[in-house]
């Protein structure tokens, strides 16, 4: 096991962008609520440095999805420290897209786009099946249920990272048949720890190495209810 090495010196070499993140999030929280975390130490460890976590799995120039972004996490920080990549920040909430929207404008972010709809009724979408070299989420849904809304989107050879809290194996025991079902492969657990106290995190990292039958997913609601 590796641990991820999250470089807030990072976030420093672009404090400007994240301080507008910063202050257009909590202008915008109270519209929409966003985030219940609000200090800006919270913030800048919590959202925006683990966010983070994902960047040295991402090649350059590779097309991201982010599920689920809700006020663009983990999409928009990567983002702005790397430029070389196109990211595409999906959510369900016509009003979390909205403030999406918004912020990328704000930040200026030209190689971000936001696509406002559900995971189950875009991942059958030709325009985003297996398309991407990687998708990301944190916080939507557990692992076995997250496998089946994120990996049709994944192009065979690209890889699904599911942001965790540190206990992940139960999770990832509970995976194994959506695994086989739609293609995927676990490559590896990364843990790492937050700047400041803040914790310990897991980045589960799942190649895919075979195409995801298109029946998948099956929608519903059906991967959350009764996940593979
Ligand atoms: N990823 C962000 C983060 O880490 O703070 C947001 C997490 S928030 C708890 C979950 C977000 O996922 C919400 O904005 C919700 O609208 C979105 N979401 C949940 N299920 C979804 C689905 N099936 N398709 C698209 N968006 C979904």
């Amino acid at each position: 096991m590796k641990f991820v090495d999250i470089k807030s010196e990072v976030i420093e070499k672009h404090k400007k962008e994240f301080d507008e993140y910063y202050d257009f999030l909590m202008t915008e929280n109270s519209k929409y609520n966003l985030t219940g975390i609000t200090e800006k130490e919270d913030v800048f460890i919590k959202h925006f440095e683990d966010s983070l976590a994902g960047a040295e799995f991402l090649p350059q120039c590779a097309s991201v999805l982010d599920v689920g972004s809700g006020a663009g996490f983990p999409g928009i920080p990567l983002a702005i420290v790397r430029r070389d990549l196109s990211v595409f920040l999906l959510d369900g909430n016509g009003k979390k897209c909205r403030f999406l929207s918004s912020c990328v404008e704000m930040l200026n972010l030209s190689g971000v786009k936001v696509v406002c709809g559900r995971a189950e009724e875009a991942a059958s979408e030709d325009f985003h099946r297996e398309r991407y070299d990687a998708v990301l989420s944190r916080a939507v849904a557990p692992l076995p249920s997250l496998l089946e809304l994120c990996l049709p989107f994944v192009k065979i050879g690209g890889v699904f990272l599911s942001y965790k809290g540190k206990c992940v194996r139960e999770e990832i025991e509970a995976s194994s048949s959506a695994l086989t079902l739609l293609g995927g492969k676990i490559a590896g657990v990364h843990p790492y720890v937050l700047d400041g106290g803040f914790g310990e995190r897991s980045l589960v990292v799942i190649e895919k190495i075979s195409p995801t039958p298109s029946k998948y997913p099956r929608g519903r609601g059906l991967e959350r209810k009764k996940p593979l």
